[in-house]
């Protein structure tokens, strides 16, 4: 079973024509509300892939639609719960030229602890996959735990911020990053090359598996001495959001197929590109049928 204790954002895009500026009052001429937050974006990628996720998080109990969402996608959500407090949520404003910018709440993505998830992977069985990004509390204690009762560890340290570099990630099994997120783990800089920043992530997680993704230059795969390149498909792109969590979701279903890695990027970087020539978040996942359609 692969478990996810993942983010659920409440996402409100706003169509402006600038970004509001300092002291500015703007107003919108398009206002949209949507699922969002990685950890919803990667199960619900998951699901629509056909792979098995239970997801672990909180969100308001008014929120109840978004929760329906991930459960008609296929999504196990039992341990959704609904709380009192506001959910996490994204004030997105999106101007004339694409260019955006997001105000994020965490909500109710921060309020578990150790002891909740604790209680949480008791309920799991060694060699299970816990999924994590970098949008709920407690994650150290995530790792940790999750380490001692034996579980599998998929981390995607997205958004990056600075808590991720203490956090133990020596028990993680698998690394899904961007350019921008190895370069600051491996601390270099971005404009060395991929097989530079896989190398120096590899020094400082040999037991991890990298999965690094370059946007539209591909993926690589890199582990214990096997290398592997994906090119992205070329697509005309109009909106790159959850493209990294459309990826996740699928490589991860692929390998609850036990696809070999070449199979596994092939499928997340071709749902991917589906994904890229689509707006939105949650909205642009596609489902599995029209991956294989275009992968075949
Ligand atoms: P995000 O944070 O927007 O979800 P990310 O930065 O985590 O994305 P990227 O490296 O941008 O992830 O993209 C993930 C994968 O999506 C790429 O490896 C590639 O397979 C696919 N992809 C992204 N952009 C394009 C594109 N322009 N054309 C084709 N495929 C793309």
């Amino acid at each position: 079973m692969l478990y996810n204790y993942g983010s659920i954002n409440i996402d409100h895009v706003y169509r402006v024509p600038h970004l509001v500026r300092p002291g500015e009052t703007l107003a919108s001429h398009a206002h949209s509300v949507g699922l969002g937050g990685k950890g919803a974006n990667q199960s619900l990628a998951l699901a629509r892939a056909g792979g098995q996720v239970t997801h672990w998080g909180n969100l308001n109990v008014r929120d109840r639609w978004a929760r329906d969402l991930l459960a008609d996608a296929g999504v196990k959500v039992g341990h959704v719960n609904e709380i009192d407090g506001p959910s996490g949520h994204a004030i997105i404003q999106v101007d004339d030229q694409a260019e955006n910018s997001i105000l994020l709440f965490p909500g109710a993505n921060h309020i578990y602890g150790r002891n909740d998830l604790n209680k949480l992977i008791a309920d799991t069985a060694s060699g299970d996959w816990l999924l994590l990004q970098n949008e709920c509390s407690g994650l150290a204690d995530a790792i940790e735990l999750a380490h001692e009762a034996g579980l599998k560890i998929a981390f995607n340290p997205a958004p990056m911020s600075d808590a991720v570099r203490e956090l133990p990630l020596q028990y993680c099994d698998l690394l899904f990053v961007n350019k921008g997120e190895a370069a600051w783990l491996a601390g270099v800089a971005e404009d060395v090359s991929a097989q530079q920043l896989l190398d120096a992530l590899d020094v400082q997680l040999p037991g991890c598996q990298l999965v690094l993704t370059l946007g539209g230059e591909g993926a690589w795969y890199q582990h214990d001495g096997q290398r592997h390149f994906q090119p992205a498909l070329p697509v005309k792109a109009v909106d790159t959001t959850a493209a990294g969590d459309t990826f996740i979701g699928y490589y991860l279903a692929a390998m609850q197929e036990e696809a070999d890695i070449p199979a596994c990027l092939a499928l997340a970087a071709t749902a991917a590109a589906l994904g890229v020539q689509r707006s939105g978040a949650a909205d642009s996942i596609p489902f599995r049928a029209e991956v294989d359609d275009a992968l075949n």
